[in-house]
């Protein structure tokens, strides 16, 4: 954890400092409903291992098990699916740890969010 920017809202969701509804847990990983869901199921994966955002993650391995997770949490929940990642201010990332977006949910397939 880096000390001086403080911890983010999905740590303190880690800690259970903040409820959240849980969808999947392991040692490495957790998997929880957006707060704020922009399609009928939306899903964060997020490493508990911290990072500011997915491009500093540099162990193929470490990288490998984030997207394995997030495609078996997908395929639990739908058969179709988007995964997103917001990568950088500019990329539109607002919560400063790593974390895959799973949306889905939509009958006739994703419409613009
Ligand atoms: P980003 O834009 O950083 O890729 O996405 C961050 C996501 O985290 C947003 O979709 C936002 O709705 C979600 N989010 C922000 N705060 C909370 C929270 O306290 N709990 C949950 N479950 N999701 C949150």
């Amino acid at each position: 954890m880096t000390a001086n920017r403080g911890r983010t809202i999905f740590e303190r969701i880690i800690d259970r400092e903040i409820p959240a509804q849980i969808v999947f847990e392991d040692d490495d990983f957790i998997a929880i409903r957006d707060i704020a869901p922009k399609a009928p199921i939306h899903l964060l994966v997020i490493p508990k291992r911290h990072t500011e955002r997915v491009d500093e993650i540099t162990d193929a391995a470490e990288m490998g098990r984030l997207w394995l997770t997030a495609v078996k949490v997908a395929r639990e929940q739908a058969a179709d699916y988007r995964l997103v990642v917001n990568c950088g201010e500019g990329g539109g990332q607002v919560v400063f740890h790593t974390h895959i977006h799973i949306l889905a949910g939509w009958e006739k397939g994703p419409e613009s969010d």
